[in-house]
């Protein structure tokens, strides 16, 4: 790992850096350190970071980078909140990608993702009904994704899913990018989830959030 000269005293409004097994996407599984930027422009009805949006310490760009490779590990996500609401996320995206970091982020879908970091994985999110958000979807997002991004649908009823499944068809999603479907902790059952994508032969993948199982809803995990 290149070791990261700060030639910016830019600041991020921050609410956790911490150290976990991915539990999300196609990386599900790999040791991975998180940062979780404050704040976020939106509501989903069944949010489980609602902590991330106020608060949080001020960083300078440069330590928080010197946080990061004080775990030793080569992937990196920056998440939220909406990491993109602050504007020196791109920067702080840019600055990981050159020092070597294997590095994803995990958005909303509701902001421009066009000026990220090219070499970053870009997890965007379609809000379906239920999320209450998706009325903001931002769908000139998808001419920006590319093969090594990934779509999320976050799931919570039958409703939702049969939205997400005409998305997908209309638009012609599975020739875009790998499709996650994630269902709702405590709403819609993973199996009921999993008997709906077999029987329609989506091209989608399953998530179930690994660090959920692995730990339940401990913070900091
Ligand atoms: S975009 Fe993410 S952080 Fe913001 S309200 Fe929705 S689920 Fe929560």
């Amino acid at each position: 790992m290149e070791s990261y000269a700060p030639a910016s005293t830019s600041t991020l409004r921050l609410t956790e850096v911490f150290f976990s097994l991915q539990g999300e996407t196609s990386r599900t599984g790999l040791p991975t350190v998180f940062i979780r930027l404050s704040g976020c422009p939106l509501r989903c009805r069944w949010c489980d970071t609602p902590y991330s949006f106020q608060g949080g310490e001020t960083v300078a760009l440069g330590a928080l980078l010197a946080r990061v490779a004080e775990y030793g590990a080569p992937t990196v996500c920056v998440t939220g909140g909406e990491p993109l609401a602050q504007k020196n996320c791109l920067p702080l995206l840019t600055a990981l990608c050159d020092a070597g970091y294997s590095v994803s982020l995990e958005t909303s879908g509701v902001l421009d993702i066009g000026k990220v970091d090219p070499r970053v994985s870009r997890i965007v999110d379609i809000k379906p009904p239920a999320s209450g958000e998706a009325a903001r979807n931002r769908w000139e997002n998808i001419a920006h994704l590319t093969p090594h991004d990934e779509i999320k649908f976050v799931l919570a009823d039958r409703a939702d899913y049969e939205w997400a499944r005409e998305i997908i068809q209309a638009r012609s999603l599975a020739r875009v990018c790998p499709i996650l479907f994630s269902p709702v902790q405590g709403e819609l059952p993973p199996a009921q989830l999993a008997d709906w994508i077999l029987a329609d032969r989506l091209p989608v993948r399953l998530q179930v959030q690994l660090h959920k199982v692995l730990w339940g809803n401990a913070p900091g995990k």
